[in-house]
């Protein structure tokens, strides 16, 4: 298949492309390089420079368009707000007029973000959120949840016949950027410099982090079914931010705690409720926290100083 990856030299971009030239399918990346990964591109993938929201020319018929364009990490949404609307609605139109004039099934990368501050717990994909429209997190979750109603109201309007909607929760993995302000790699990162790691209020939020080849496997599994609703990506397996510290200090060194303000609107919980990609695609993360870290420290340990 000739398959268009949009954001693909980004994190999840980056694990997914790999798979998809593994199976042997013709990969095309757009990616504006705003928040791309560190490693190398694939040699056998073509990249195209450019943004989703003003997009080139990109000649040839696609089969499929997985639309993973977007900022992702808070601290970078938070300091490009105007920019990380327009991506997931001006970014994700654009990209849904090219599925319909390809007749390519869209795929679109959503987030457990849609379901902001949750009143539901674990979060189930009928769960409707609880987002503050007045926080500046909302820049990101109202433009996803836009591309998301979107996606479906192109798929209603019958303007493209196939659509996959793919709400991903935290992940972590290799090919993520260290600076991009996440937490596993902020911590990561300051274990491995000896520096304290920096928790965001108390810490007894929580949060639940899948490795990126499970994320990768079941993304690629829902482009491959027949399934229009959202389905959740994510590991069941919920913990605090000072539980995920402990973890940290444990795999690289106990280098102190640095507690600093929450920021505004952090979620207080988030566990996905995965029965639905369980049912439908007979997916579950494979891969435990610790095995996951271990192999993210190593990548970490690998990329030049
Ligand atoms: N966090 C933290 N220290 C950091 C970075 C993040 O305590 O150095 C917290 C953050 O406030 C949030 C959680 O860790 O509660 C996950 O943050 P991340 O930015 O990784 O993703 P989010 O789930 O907020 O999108």
């Amino acid at each position: 298949m000739k398959l268009l990856v949009t954001g693909g030299a980004g994190f999840i971009g980056y694990n997914l492309v790999r798979e998809l030239l593994t199976e042997g399918h013709d990969v095309v990346v757009l990616d504006n390089r705003q928040s791309s990964s560190p490693l190398q591109d694939h040699a056998d993938a073509l990249y195209i420079d450019g943004d989703v929201v003003d997009p080139p020319t990109v000649v040839g018929r696609f089969d499929m368009i997985f639309h993973l364009a977007s900022v992702a990490s808070p601290p970078r949404y938070l300091a490009d707000p105007i920019g990380t609307m327009r991506t997931g609605s001006e970014g994700t139109r654009n990209m849904l007029e090219r599925a319909s004039s390809d007749a390519a099934t869209f795929v679109f990368a959503s987030t457990s973000e849609i379901y902001g501050n949750p009143m539901v717990h674990p979060q189930p994909e009928t769960y409707l959120g609880n987002v503050d429209v007045t926080s500046p997190r909302a820049c990101y979750d109202e433009a996803k949840r836009f591309g998301e109603a979107l996606t479906h109201t192109y798929r209603r309007q019958g303007l493209v016949q196939q659509t996959r909607v793919a709400r991903i929760f935290n992940t972590y993995g290799p090919a993520m950027d260290p600076h991009d302000g996440r937490v596993v790699t902020n911590f990561l990162v300051q274990a491995l410099s000896g520096e304290p790691l920096t928790i965001y209020g108390d810490g007894e939020q929580t949060r639940s982090f899948c490795y990126v080849d499970d994320l990768v496997a079941g993304l690629i599994l829902l482009s491959r079914t027949a399934e229009t609703s959202p389905v959740n990506l994510g590991n069941p397996s919920e913990m605090t931010i000072n539980d995920l510290a402990d973890v940290v200090a444990r795999l690289v060194g106990d280098t102190g705690r640095d507690y600093r303000t929450l920021p505004d609107s952090d979620p207080a919980l988030r566990e996905p409720d995965i029965s639905r990609a369980r049912t439908v695609l007979d997916w579950d993360p494979t891969t435990d926290l610790e095995q996951g870290l271990e192999k993210t420290i190593d990548y970490l340990r690998s990329l030049p100083s």
